[in-house]
């Protein structure tokens, strides 16, 4: 074969794969969400070369069925209860293939007109429903953490320091730039700090209170200090929805301290920013509409097919000053007034993101989201009451959204209480039914449930209550 497929086998390979994603989806939740696979299998199970003469798509797909759809981890299953739960929900998975189909490349107007236009309105009706300034521009990237690099690379960009042109390298005259966060920020945010030329060794982790906050005093105490070594505050991010705990940075106090020292603002809120489309969530997170920049991740808490993040910014023309570089080849003739895509970050080429996000708030309508959301948040509050009504166990921190932490009590030494959690969780996961990870707290090894999935339901978190308390006395034993 030379050609593409044949538009008659096409449309025949086509239903096989709508039937093959139909069954997958209808069946996920009978699966045991972590596979029963070592490391090396699939590897072994696949030819070492590539074939030279051309193979029948039907063959293909059925070792797709028999060698990658069975080994794989079920992040649409809904005992999938770890890291962030997320889903590729049916409008997304129909957007995704409509997006392929269309292999759009939206880098420019000219090259990607609908969906340049699209991208635009979709995450104005994001901002509208998270409740963010009008102004709020939205661009989306793959992941949370190119949108926090593209972020802090506007904060950067409004430095006095000319980085763009003069880079960072051998310039005496530029002093070392600081970036703040709390203990519990993303390790994306210090990704950014090596990408961007700050340095791991410049990004201040501030102490959090004992609801994982990042302390406002401590941060001013940091900033303060740096500015009287000379050094020069470039961003301070506040989280919103922490990775470990969901807990919420105090933003109002920090947009404060930011206002005065004129200090960017960057706000995380990759998981719990989907929360802010439901009013009494969106109030546990004041402040959020100061931030110069915001990034909220649909691929997380939306039920948008992976990979989508949203970068809010309050002015699109820094991202612009940051990142707008035009070839010859691709000038055109558009007024410019016109918005290309590729000028507001360091990616050239892009995904046709929007179509996805786009048909999910269609079809879910925002009140639909908003009802899921707040089903998994009431989800996750039975979970933690029976947690706290068992003496066997405690809460390790408040649950203000949908992710759960805690861990078994026991008598003895942190090491050993560690070790037995550790063993708990290894056993729950064992079971097949559902899949937790876990985080460190305080140095203590913590159990934790994120419920984020669709297919999620009341019932199932009965089951793992049972399942839980069952390991635990099998773990005792
Ligand atoms: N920020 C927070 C608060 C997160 O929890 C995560 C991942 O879980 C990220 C950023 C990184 O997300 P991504 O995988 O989209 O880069």
């Amino acid at each position: 074969m030379s050609r593409d497929l044949p538009a008659e086998d096409f449309r025949t390979a086509m239903h096989r794969v709508a039937d093959l994603v139909a069954d997958y989806l209808e069946g996920v939740g009978d699966r045991s969400v972590l596979p029963p696979v070592s490391p090396g299998d699939v590897r072994r199970a696949l030819p070492a070369a590539p074939p030279e003469a051309p193979e029948a798509i039907g063959a293909i797909l059925d070792d797709y069925l028999r060698l990658i759809e069975p080994n794989t981890t079920h992040w649409n299953h809904p005992g999938f209860l770890a890291y962030f739960s997320i889903t590729g929900s049916g409008p997304g998975i129909l957007a995704e293939t409509l997006a392929a189909t269309l292999n759009n490349n939206a880098m420019l107007w000219r090259t990607g007109q609908a969906p340049t236009e699209l991208e635009e309105t979709v995450c104005a009706w994001l901002a509208g429903m998270m409740g963010l300034p009008p102004e709020s521009r939205g661009h989306i990237n793959d992941t949370a953490s190119s949108s926090s690099l593209v972020a802090l690379a506007a904060a950067r960009h409004r430095l006095p320091i000319d980085v763009r042109v003069k880079g960072l390298a051998g310039r005496p005259d530029v002093p070392a730039l600081t970036v703040y966060c709390s203990d519990q920020a993303h390790s994306s945010i210090d990704k950014s700090a090596i990408v961007l030329g700050v340095g791991q060794e410049n990004v201040r982790r501030i102490a959090s209170d004992g609801d994982f906050r990042m302390s406002v005093p401590a941060l001013a105490e940091a900033v303060a200090r740096d500015r009287a070594a000379g050094k020069l505050p470039m961003a301070i991010v506040a989280t919103v929805g922490s990775t470990s705990t969901t807990s919420v940075d105090p933003v109002p106090e920090i947009a404060g301290l930011c206002a005065r020292e004129g200090i960017w603002l960057h706000v995380d809120a990759a998981y719990a920013g989907a929360a802010a489309i439901c009013p009494e969530y969106r109030a546990l997170m004041p402040g959020i509409e100061r931030a110069d920049s915001l990034v909220v991740n649909p691929h997380k808490w939306l039920f948008t097919p992976v990979d989508c993040s949203v970068l809010f910014v309050r002015d699109p023309a820094l991202l612009k000053g940051a990142f707008s570089l035009i070839p010859e080849y691709l000038r055109t003739g558009e007024s410019s007034d016109v918005t290309n895509l590729m000028d507001l970050g360091f990616q050239l080429g892009r995904r046709f993101r929007s179509l996805k996000l786009w048909m999910v708030i269609r079809a879910f309508g925002v009140e639909g989201l908003r009802e899921r959301i707040r089903l998994h948040c009431a989800m996750a509050r039975d979970l933690a009451g029976w947690i706290e009504a068992d003496p066997r166990f405690e809460l390790a921190a408040p649950v203000p959204f949908s992710t759960v932490c805690f861990r078994a009590r026991l008598a003895g030494p942190p090491e050993e209480q560690d070790r037995f959690n550790e063993r708990l969780m290894a056993r729950i996961n064992a079971a097949g039914p559902f899949f937790l990870s876990h985080t460190g707290l305080q140095g203590r090894y913590t159990l934790r449930v994120a419920i984020g999935n669709l297919r999620t339901e009341p019932e199932h978190m009965t089951a793992l209550w049972e399942l839980v308390t069952k390991s635990l006395e099998e773990v005792a034993a």
